[in-house]
């Protein structure tokens, strides 16, 4: 499978490229991003012959059908990662929480976020291929809190791989900045920045664009790449699970291979959501994906009006942090998907200079078969929390509760809904706990705390120890530091 741009090729790279490359150079042509020059046609057959399979079993047949440039041996490395997550056998967990109500649980690996899904098996294959290359590679990013602590995790102590990371100090929860500060690795550089995480991201888009740093990156025979969603590397593992749960629902006698069913997902960079789509591109039977917000709500808008309006619009903090985005980058993997790479160069460069662009009423029609949406602001998602535990017993974090709101206003049929919990309770513990019990204000340590003492579960030994770990990573600097404090470390 060979791998083409959604801005279309602008003459002087490769008019396609393999995945491996696509993967260690994830920027096309004109700012776009590279896809798939065809998606794999699973269909019913394929569910049909996967109806039992175990989850890497799973992955491998899906990573096959992509026929991707990688030594299969280094896919099984790959995906023995899942080994480690809380119950080898069942990474992805499906909860039946309601009658139509599932929610299938991507947070069971080391970092507690759905991050871990994808990042977990792509720090595999991209160390291999650096090793494999003789090359050195440099993963820069700037975290919110989730990308952060996945990313460090997966390439510690990784030969020919060096990742710094950028985190706003005093942004994150307290449990998300120790994940962070306690690694301990020498190929990792953990910096808090003074600033929000507007500013972190901001720092590390003036150092990729500084003649300077590139310079000094080429001296130390060291090349760039990226850890986040516009790398197709991830997007390929972020397919499966949607799958898998389908598969689960399947097992559990809820519906029979063929049935529909909605897919939920709380959305922000939208790589979660793109993996629904192109599994229901490859023959999944969905009747809708459901696309999610928190109060940053310019997806929900663009779904509901065809229009991406960044206009007027802040980004707003809100309880469901990893959500507070306004440019949601792999957008334009469906805007290629659907419409073209002269449409999506068009429109994307009508967002970069009038901050917005209009689809036709045709085109807002087609996106609209496919996706519907709402949003949720903090006080509906601290009632989502609340409600699911005092009627369901069962306990949800902010991101996952923004879709509540959309499992019960956008399906417009009685259809079974798998809602995708993208981080466990544990990383978001003073918001849980304020929903639970109205009390404001505690440091992560109390809140966690609380939470066990209200619902009766444990704090997992894994976030208790990070309390009791020592701190390997205490620089926190001014953003005007950051380039000398990177090429130092370099
Ligand atoms: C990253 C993240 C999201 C958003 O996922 P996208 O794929 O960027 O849309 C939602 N919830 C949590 C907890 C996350 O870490």
């Amino acid at each position: 499978m060979q791998f083409i741009e959604t801005r279309g090729n602008d003459g002087h790279r490769p008019a396609s490229v393999s995945f491996s490359q696509a993967m260690l150079e994830p920027m096309a042509s004109f700012g776009g991003l590279y896809v798939p020059e065809r998606l794999p046609a699973l269909g019913l057959p394929f569910l049909e012959a996967h109806r039992n399979s175990d989850y890497k079993t799973l992955a491998r047949a899906v990573l096959d059908a992509y026929a991707i440039d990688i030594e299969p041996a280094v896919i099984d490395e790959a995906l023995a990662r899942y080994d480690d997550f809380d119950d080898p056998a069942q990474p992805v967990p499906v909860v039946r929480v309601d009658d139509e109500l599932f929610v299938a649980e991507l947070y069971h690996g080391p970092t507690r976020a759905f991050k871990d899904m994808a990042l977990q098996p792509f720090g595999v294959v991209l160390s291999r291929l650096a090793q494999a290359r003789d090359e050195h590679y440099l993963i820069l990013a700037a975290t919110s809190g989730d990308t952060g602590p996945a990313t460090l995790e997966t390439f510690k102590d990784q030969a020919n791989v060096k990742v710094a990371c950028l985190y706003p100090d005093g942004g994150t929860s307290d449990v998300q900045r120790l994940q962070m500060v306690t690694e301990d690795a020498a190929n990792l550089k953990v910096i808090g920045i003074h600033g929000d995480f507007d500013d972190a991201q901001t720092a590390l888009k003036s150092l990729l664009s500084s003649t300077r740093f590139q310079q000094a990156l080429g001296e130390r025979d060291t090349r760039l790449s990226a850890a986040n969603s516009v790398n197709f590397g991830r997007i390929v593992f972020q397919q499966i699970y949607h799958i898998h749960s389908y598969l689960e629902l399947v097992r559990q006698g809820r519906i029979a291979i063929g049935d529909k069913v909605y897919l939920n997902v709380p959305s922000g960079n939208f790589g979660n959501a793109l993996g629904g789509y192109y599994a229901m591109k490859m023959g999944l039977p969905v009747e809708k994906i459901l696309i999610s917000s928190n109060a940053n709500n310019v997806l929900t808008d663009w779904i509901k009006t065809g229009c991406y309006d960044l206009r007027g619009r802040d980004v707003i903090t809100t309880s469901s942090p990893a959500m507070d985005i306004l440019k949601s980058s792999n957008v334009e993997r469906v805007l290629f998907d659907l419409f073209g790479a002269q449409r999506t160069r068009e429109l994307m460069q009508a967002l970069d200079e009038d901050g917005f662009y209009q689809l036709s009423e045709e085109e807002t029609a087609h996106l609209q078969a496919i996706f519907a949406a709402d949003h949720a602001n903090d006080e509906d998602v601290a009632s989502a929390i609340r409600e699911t535990f005092e009627k369901r017993g069962y306990l949800i974090d902010p991101h996952t509760a923004t879709c509540l709101k959309a499992h019960r206003n956008a399906r417009d049929q009685a259809l079974p809904d798998i809602v995708y919990s993208t981080a466990e309770w544990t990383k978001f513990s003073p918001t849980i706990a304020q929903a639970l019990t109205g009390k404001t204000g505690a440091h992560d340590i109390d809140a966690l705390k609380a939470i066990s003492e209200k619902t009766g579960l444990p704090i997992p030994p894994m976030i208790a120890a990070l309390f009791e770990r020592p701190i390997a990573q205490p620089t926190v600097i001014d953003k005007a530091d950051i380039e000398s404090e990177i090429l130092a470390f370099l």
